[in-house]
């Protein structure tokens, strides 16, 4: 990495404010459901405290709160988890910039401090220059270990390094260092595309198709391509004005020999939320829907991945938080886990909880806490929030 780190930083003495990724997922009575974003933050707040930090400010968003205060997204339930987690007692502020809060930090015996949710201020999504000034104002050095927001040039996630001296986190190096590794990968390169939305992926497909050796497509996106191609797909969710362009990425890859696999069978229901009908066909009826690859896409799918030696896995290849469409994400990620030789990478927030829904996160290369900035981290983009960070001397 040559971006500083902690590892280059002096933090005796000194206070410090982090910017962490503490958007966790929060159940209907506002408990966090997932505290994988909390546990991943661990290892930079700890080694930062070790170094003799005085004081340790940390921040993140919750949620989309869109610039007012939400009563429900507080960050009390973070400051709890984050407290157990770390066996210390944290002080949690009820804002995250001016007097108060500066008064608070100063007189506060506490040495780690947590700071209202960021997005209560519709500055920080602006990157506003005052804003992140006065987050500066608080602290001596900031530490930036929030990958999943790094594609966002935010107050608390960019700008606010223009006023102090910054360095990244752990977290952003593990994350950096390992999907830079799909950057440059070993071949055969395959990668799984799947999800909802073809537009939010297609930058993806332009950067992937100089590299990879086969893309296999799954989930709704399958259906805008196999619509392109001139077949039925039923009442599937289709990106109507997204088909040219699939259809120009199809020719490409054949331009540029990039196998481009498409499911060949599907399970197709009448209704998503309550079927009175589920099937298995090769083509969609009129009027079903596709919701997940089936059998013979599946196994059409392993024979691709079998040799490969890098794989990117983003985006489920059908509806799988129904366990009743969620075989052919389940089969996927599996197969994914017995493919000893292979790098295998996973990116974007719902193939990440796919993989731990099904047990393999642990027995893969690298699944990335980042949907949007892992995607863009492969699309051969700078992060905002790791660009402004000063290079190593
Ligand atoms: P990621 O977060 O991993 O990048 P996306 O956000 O692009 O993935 O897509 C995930 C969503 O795609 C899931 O909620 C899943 O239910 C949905 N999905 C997958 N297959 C289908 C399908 N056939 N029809 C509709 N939605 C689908
Ligand atoms: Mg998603």
């Amino acid at each position: 990495m040559s971006k500083l780190t902690v590892k280059d930083i002096d933090f005796k003495g000194k206070t410090v404010i982090m910017r962490l990724d503490f958007n966790v997922p929060l159940d209907k009575q506002g408990n966090i459901s997932d505290d994988t974003r909390i546990k991943e933050a661990l290892p930079t707040i700890k080694f930062v405290l070790e170094k003799g930090a005085k004081k340790l400010i940390l921040m993140s968003h919750l949620g989309r709160p869109d610039g007012k205060v939400v009563e429900g997204l507080r960050m009390d339930p973070v400051a709890k988890k984050l407290a157990q987690l770390l066996g210390e007692t944290v002080e949690k502020l009820d804002d995250c910039v001016g007097d108060e809060v500066k008064k608070k930090i100063e007189t506060s015996k506490k040495k780690i401090i947590l700071l209202e949710n960021l997005r209560f201020h519709a500055q920080e999504e602006e990157g506003d220059e005052a804003f992140a000034k006065q987050l500066a104002s608080l602290a001596d050095i900031y530490v930036n270990d929030a990958f999943g927001t790094a594609h966002r040039a935010h107050a608390s996630t960019t700008i606010i390094a223009k006023f102090l001296p910054s360095c990244l986190g752990f977290l952003m190096e593990k994350e950096v260092t390992s999907l830079a590794q799909a950057l440059n990968p070993k071949k055969p390169y395959v990668v799984i595309l799947g999800g909802a939305k073809v537009s939010d992926k297609i930058g993806v497909i332009g950067n992937l198709m100089q590299k990879a050796d086969a893309i296999l497509i799954g989930g709704a996106m399958a259906y805008t391509f196999l619509k392109a191609k001139g077949e039925d797909v039923g009442a599937s969710r289709v990106e109507a004005e997204k088909i040219d362009l699939a259809k120009n990425i199809l020719a490409d890859a054949v331009k540029r020999k990039v196998k481009i696999v498409l499911p060949i069978d599907h399970l197709v229901v009448d209704n998503i939320e309550a079927p009175t009908k589920k099937i298995t066909a090769d083509t969609i009826p009129t009027g079903l829907i596709g919701v997940d690859i089936g059998p013979k896409t599946i196994a059409l799918f392993k024979t691709e991945l079998k040799s490969a030696k890098t794989v990117l896995w983003n985006g489920p290849v059908g509806i799988f938080e129904k366990d009743a469409f969620a075989q052919g994400t389940k089969e996927i990620a599996q197969y994914l886990a017995t493919l000893k030789d292979a790098m295998v990478i996973v990116g974007g927030g719902d193939s990440a909880s796919a993989a731990k829904k099904f047990k393999v996160a642990d027995k893969l290369s690298h699944v990335s806490t980042g949907g949007g900035a892992s995607l863009e981290l492969l699309e051969g983009k700078e992060l905002p929030g790791i660009a402004i960070i000063p290079e190593k001397e």
